[in-house]
């Protein structure tokens, strides 16, 4: 006799809404998290970030003030002040998802869960039972194995900083590092960005790369390319460099290097579970693991690090476990995401080098590459540039990326567009909304 229909272990984007779904599906559900609810999103991800992203928005828009004709003199920026907002506001989300799970009935505990058996999880000191789990457990920052690696900080340490330092080096070229790059240089930190490669956001469009690197650049960030530490020397905090180069003092140095997914102490070999590649949890496109009857979804598969990814994988198996809609699943191709960096990139499908890897010589580009309206009357000029990626006779769109102000809002709905299959042709059909950067993309030749 089983406790529950549901267990899931990690109350982040993935396990909330896979247990609310799930419960309003009428199944009995119990959930475990230990640390707060909502994961990494609400509480060192998404939602602060964006707060300190439109705090830098703020920094360059009181910039651009004077050139619109303000007298806008500013007195600085209070870190202490926005830090303490954007706390006392997630801690009201922390209590509007404890108040979700109990309007739709989810019981939970505050508490680490393990595996006893694959149908057995102990959670706190008691243990509970369940024909299906599903492991929701996220991930966290990876910190480099090298010497003096603990006096830098991560992603997480960023959230927790009392002030805002006068200078950093920032190890990455990812998400993470090129989004607290543009904070952190928007509001007058000193930054320096120190990539291995030879650009920002490998594995995306070059073309986002390239103009990302330079957009930087002319911010006044100081980035190193080709640059591997081997080293944080404290005191002073130093970075040493495999070529023998010293990087240095800052005021602190974060690591943005990757994510792990968080399995230890979970007992998963208890379950029959063995982590795959990257240390994450293999599973079917159904989301189920080689056991049947135990599920991951979000950021512990190691695919597609996403909120919006989570939430979707995990409210897909609930319907399809309990709601009744056999065969529902995610459908991983042509994920749209959105990177806030200054200026913001907006993402979706191939890149050009993808494509044209699948695709060979059926793939055509178009591009444009303009400084928008706003910035005619502004001495900081930042250019937006657009590709488009189309296959075969009919040019079709497979990829479509933009780098640019408003980039982050355009994307949703193009992907739609592209998602449906949207030719060049249609976006030729569609009329322009002017004037707007957006236009852009239906107007490319
Ligand atoms: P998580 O949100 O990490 O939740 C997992 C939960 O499980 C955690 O609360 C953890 O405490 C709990 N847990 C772990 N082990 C146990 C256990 N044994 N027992 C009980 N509980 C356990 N994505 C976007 O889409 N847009 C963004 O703008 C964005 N910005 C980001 C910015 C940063 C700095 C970071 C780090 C990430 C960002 N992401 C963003 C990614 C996004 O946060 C993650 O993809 C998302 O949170 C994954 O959800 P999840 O439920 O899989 O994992
Ligand atoms: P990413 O995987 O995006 O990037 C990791 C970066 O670290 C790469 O530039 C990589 O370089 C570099 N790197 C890896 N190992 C080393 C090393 N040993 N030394 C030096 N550099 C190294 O990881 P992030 O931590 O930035 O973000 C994790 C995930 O979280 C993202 O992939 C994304 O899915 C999610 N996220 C989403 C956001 C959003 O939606 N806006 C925002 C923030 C995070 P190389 O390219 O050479 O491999």
């Amino acid at each position: 006799m089983h406790t529950h229909d549901l267990i899931v272990i990690g109350g982040g984007s993935a396990g909330l809404a896979c247990a609310q779904r799930a419960a309003e599906h009428g199944a009995k559900v119990m959930l475990a998290e230990s640390s707060r609810l909502g994961g990494t999103c609400v509480n060192v991800g998404c939602v602060p970030k964006k707060i300190m992203w439109n705090t830098a928005q703020i920094a360059h828009a009181l910039h651009d003030a004077a050139d619109y004709g303000f007298d806008a003199g500013t007195r600085g920026h209070d870190w202490p002040q926005i830090r303490q907002k954007r706390d006392t506001y997630i801690a009201r989300l922390n209590g509007i998802y404890e108040q979700n799970l109990a309007t739709r009935k989810v019981d939970w505990r505050a508490a680490h869960a393990e595996f006893v058996s694959a149908r057995q999880v102990r959670i706190g000191a008691e243990v509970f039972s369940a024909p299906q789990t599903v492991i929701a457990t996220g991930g966290r920052p990876i910190v480099p194995a090298l010497p003096g690696a603990e006096h830098g900080i991560t992603s997480d340490g960023f959230f927790e900083l009392q002030a805002r330092p006068d200078s950093i080096a920032i190890v990455g070229g990812g998400y993470v590092a090129v989004e607290i790059a543009g904070i952190f240089a928007a509001l007058g930190t000193r930054v320096t960005l120190v990539l291995r490669g030879a650009a920002p956001l490998r594995g995306f469009d070059s073309m986002l790369g390239a103009a990302l690197l330079q957009a930087l650049r002319d911010e006044g960030v100081e980035v190193l390319t080709g640059a591997a530490p081997v080293a944080l020397q404290a005191p002073g905090k130093s970075l040493r460099l495999a070529d023998g180069r010293v990087l240095g003092a800052f005021a602190a140095v974060l690591w943005a290097i990757g994510r792990q997914p968080n399995l230890q102490g979970l007992g998963i070999d208890r379950a029959g579970l063995a982590q795959g590649e990257h240390g994450a949890l293999a599973v079917d496109k159904y989301q189920e693991t080689h056991v049947p009857g135990i599920f991951a979804i979000g950021d512990v598969t190691g695919r597609a690090l996403l909120t919006p990814v989570a939430i979707a994988a995990g409210r897909r198996l609930a319907d399809r476990e309990f709601g009744g809609m056999a065969g529902r699943h995610l459908d991983y191709e042509n994920i749209p995401t959105v990177i806030f960096s200054h200026p913001p990139i907006g993402t979706v499908g191939l890149s050009e080098e993808a494509a044209r890897a699948t695709h060979g010589d059926s793939v055509r580009t178009y591009q444009a590459s303009f400084v928008p309206m706003y910035h005619a009357m502004t001495s900081r000029k930042v250019r937006v540039q657009m590709k488009l990626v189309v296959t075969g006779p009919d040019e079709k769109i497979v990829g479509l990326h933009v780098i640019g102000a408003g980039a982050d809002e355009m994307l949703q709905g193009f992907a739609v567009a592209v998602r449906m299959g949207a030719t060049k042709r249609d976006f030729d059909d569609t009329v322009a909304i002017h004037p707007t950067s957006a236009e852009e993309l239906v107007t490319m030749r």
